[in-house]
């Protein structure tokens, strides 16, 4: 057996999937501290090409907004780092308004994606799509046109057909069955379902790939990790690590790890970065309101997604493959159509996660307690 390196050397890096949260008017620092955290990766700044969600706010809901974001964002990330935005798809966006941002050469673009998810199912601040048939039609008359806008679906449904609600553990399964399924069958739209956590998820990009349909899954490296049994471990409820949509059971778990490590095109690395500010006073920022209420709030760092990946692969004996780039790199970049240009190196060298970020902004002093705080992880950066 090959000995396994203690170094790996990953080729270009990108966050397929990374919240740059703010208050536009105000500024509320997290913004900031997401960015500081990408530009400096124990020293390195780490991404050459960062997915910007737009579900900020105000959300991301034109291309002049695209526009303005994506400046924004590269004054924090620095201009050399390539940010892409997706503007949020609702009931009301037209397709000139996609034309406007997105039929540009590649490097002029206001807006690179279009993000969908349906009303509730995330925070999106009314910019999101009542159901599937509100957005078809454009995606019809894109797909006419040929505009091959990556579409980003957080598919999943909290409401069936019928009015009733959804178990949890099956709401990715029926927006996948229902909604993606009906875009698909319809017209070719390029499609990646975000966040996979279902093994039927993985599965169902699988067959339609095999059918010659652009559907991907992106993968968040949490979901190699927990389970929704988790959650509640030592009778408590970890609202830290709470996200959607919910962890699975264990066999889905071991699904998403086998797709990541399988090096194939349609699975690429997107970490959800996120950044949720440990305060009760406020709605979103916060695990559990002064009402009791809890949301979700992981805060997922680029360090630890990074070195989970890097230690699934070593756990798998597969980290002198060609499949861990596909899955850190090549893949994502390949999807947005951009080409790595940065050398990233990666070493076997124990880290802890702190328990605890304080960083202090304009904004006043704020605490995030990153996921997975205290833990030893294996893998960091060295160059
Ligand atoms: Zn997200």
């Amino acid at each position: 057996m090959a000995e396994t390196p203690m170094r790996v050397e990953i080729n270009g890096s990108l966050e397929g999937h990374g919240h740059l949260r703010d208050d536009n008017e105000h500024g509320d620092g997290r913004m900031e501290l997401v960015t500081d955290l990408i530009t400096n990766e124990h020293g390195f700044p780490q991404h050459e090409v960062v997915l910007a969600m737009g579900n900020t706010s105000p959300p991301i809901t034109t291309p002049e907004q695209g526009k303005e974001y994506k400046a924004r964002s590269r004054q924090h990330l620095g201009l050399n780092v390539d940010v892409l935005v997706a503007m949020m798809g609702s009931d009301t966006t037209t397709v000139n308004q996609i034309l406007e941002g997105y039929d540009r050469p590649a490097e002029e673009r206001w807006i690179d994606a279009l993000k969908i998810f349906q009303r509730g199912v995330s925070n999106d601040e009314g910019a999101s799509i009542s159901s599937v048939d509100a957005i078809l039609p454009l995606l019809e008359e894109l797909d006419r046109r040929e505009i091959k806008i990556p579409i980003l679906w957080h598919a999943e449904r909290l409401i069936d057909d019928k009015g009733k609600q959804i178990p949890i553990l099956e709401r990715e399964d029926y927006a996948v069955a229902r909604d993606i399924d009906k875009v698909v069958r319809t017209c070719d739209a390029s499609i990646t379902i975000e966040h996979a956590s279902s093994r039927h998820t993985v599965a169902y990009v699988r067959n339609r790939w095999r059918e010659g349909k652009k559907i991907y899954a992106g993968i968040a490296p949490q979901y190699f990790v927990r389970t929704h049994d988790d959650l509640f471990r030592n009778a408590r409820f970890h609202s830290h690590e709470l996200c959607w949509p919910i962890y699975k059971d264990e066999a889905s778990q071991m699904t998403i790890i086998l797709a990541a490590l399988s090096g194939e095109e349609c699975f690429y690395f997107g970490s959800d970065i996120a950044c949720h500010i440990d305060d009760m006073t406020r709605p979103n920022g916060v695990k559990i309101t002064s009402h009791g209420e809890v949301c979700g709030g992981l805060s997922q760092t680029p360090a630890t997604a990074k070195s989970l990946v890097i230690e699934a692969f070593e756990d798998a004996a597969l980290l002198d493959t060609w499949k861990l780039n596909a899955f850190l790199s090549g893949n994502g970049m390949a999807r947005f159509g951009r080409t790595a240009k940065a050398k990233t190196v990666y070493e076997r060298r124990d880290w802890q996660v702190p328990e605890e970020i304080e960083w202090e902004t304009a904004h006043g002093k704020h605490h995030v307690v990153p996921f997975l705080g205290g833990s030893t992880r294996r893998w960091q950066r060295v160059a």
